[in-house]
């Protein structure tokens, strides 16, 4: 079968033919009908720093994945053929202090699905039994396979209350679009979103975004308080990784407010935290992965309501595998919004 593989440790991947794997103890085999490129294939694409310290080649890339159990291993006693599942992206051992805890998210002995072991971009792909998420039949392929990124944006969203509040979102990657959907479905507004790609602003207005602001060419401190008549907002949500968006958006929300930073930095991160948070009194959440499994049932249920406006995030869509090249480029270049890749055709 084709799958993309990471074949040698430099800049890009290889579609090569790879032999359909056999299930061992407490795996599954799976057809994979969907699976979308996640900020993280890139990276590893692109073999930068991170990558080079983390994976090994050859291995093949994808975590982000929508398929159907055709083989089940030895010992695997939760899932049968035929089942139609989802992957959490994040193994973790159960048995740390975090993990008994209950906080299965900062397992400290985590590893990840298509990072430290072979991953989806392929016709069939192995996946840990433990870390499937079975999904209802009826939920298109498209979707079930944007529920791991989709679970970044909902611990995002919704780490505080956000019904009728004004939400500022810095950042409208595909995870901020993504973002944008949880947001206004779950009933945000004013949603002001600053992006300063306009390929990205405009995704942003389909998705639902209020309003929209290029923080390269408009102050959007002085944006979000003429659209909140000088408040500022209730929620900031950080999904850029960007040291200006972040002082920005501190500023911009209003004393008491909530912020939750998902967006990684590429370096330390200095401001004003005297004024811009602690004499704000400001609520801040740390965001990583996704709540096992408590973002799941939420994830799934807000899809199923039809409430999520996540056909426009989903700008390109590719049968087989055969143009992943130009996917990457694209993804690469900032003029997609989520890829999906249908294996099968
Ligand atoms: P992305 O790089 O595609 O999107 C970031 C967006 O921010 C881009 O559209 C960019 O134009 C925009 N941006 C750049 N400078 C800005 C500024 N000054 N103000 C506003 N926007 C600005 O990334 P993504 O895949 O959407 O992921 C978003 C962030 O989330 C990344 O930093 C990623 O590393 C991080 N991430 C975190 C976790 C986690 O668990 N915490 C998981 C996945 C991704
Ligand atoms: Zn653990």
């Amino acid at each position: 079968m084709p799958a993309i593989v990471k074949t040698k440790p430099a800049y890009g991947a290889e579609l090569v033919e790879v032999d359909v794997p056999k299930p061992g103890p407490g795996e599954v085999l799976i057809k994979v009908l969907a699976t979308s490129i996640c900020g993280t294939d890139l990276h590893i694409y692109e073999w930068n720093e991170w990558a080079q310290s983390r994976i090994k080649t050859p291995q093949i890339m994808g975590h982000e994945v929508a398929g159907e159990v055709v083989e089940v291993g030895p010992g695997v006693d939760t899932l049968e053929v035929g089942d139609y599942i989802s992957v959490e992206t994040h193994i973790v051992c159960g048995k740390c202090y975090a993990c008994r805890h209950n906080r299965y998210h900062v397992c400290q002995n985590t590893k990840i699905f298509g990072v430290d072991m072979d991953g989806v971009f392929a016709e069939y792909a192995i996946v840990p039994a433990q870390n499937a998420w079975k999904n209802p039949k009826g939920m298109p392929p498209e979707y079930a396979t944007l529920q791991e990124p989709l679970g970044n944006a909902v611990d995002t969203v919704l780490a505080g209350p956000i019904a009728g509040m004004s939400t500022l979102i810095t950042g409208a990657g595909p995870l901020g679009l993504l973002g944008i959907a949880v947001a206004k479905a779950a009933g945000a507004y004013p949603v002001i979103v600053s992006e300063p790609s306009e390929f990205r602003r405009k995704l942003a207005k389909k998705v639902g975004a209020d309003y929209v602001v290029n923080p390269f060419e408009e102050d959007p401190v002085k944006f979000v308080m003429d659209v909140t008549d000088g408040a500022g907002v209730e929620v900031f949500l950080e999904f850029s990784g960007a040291p200006k968006a972040l002082e920005q958006g501190l500023a911009a929300t209003t004393p008491g407010g909530r912020v939750s930073l998902l967006g990684l930095f590429p370096r330390d991160v200095t401001f004003d935290m005297n004024n811009l948070v602690i004499f704000k009194a400001l609520e801040v959440h740390g965001i990583t992965g996704r709540h096992l499994w408590e973002t799941w049932y939420t994830v799934s249920s807000l899809i199923q309501s039809g409430k999520l406006n996540l056909d426009p995030i989903i700008t390109h869509k590719y049968k087989g595998f055969d143009d992943f090249e130009e996917a990457f480029e694209l993804m690469r270049a900032g003029k997609t919004g989520k890829v999906v890749f249908f294996p099968h055709r």
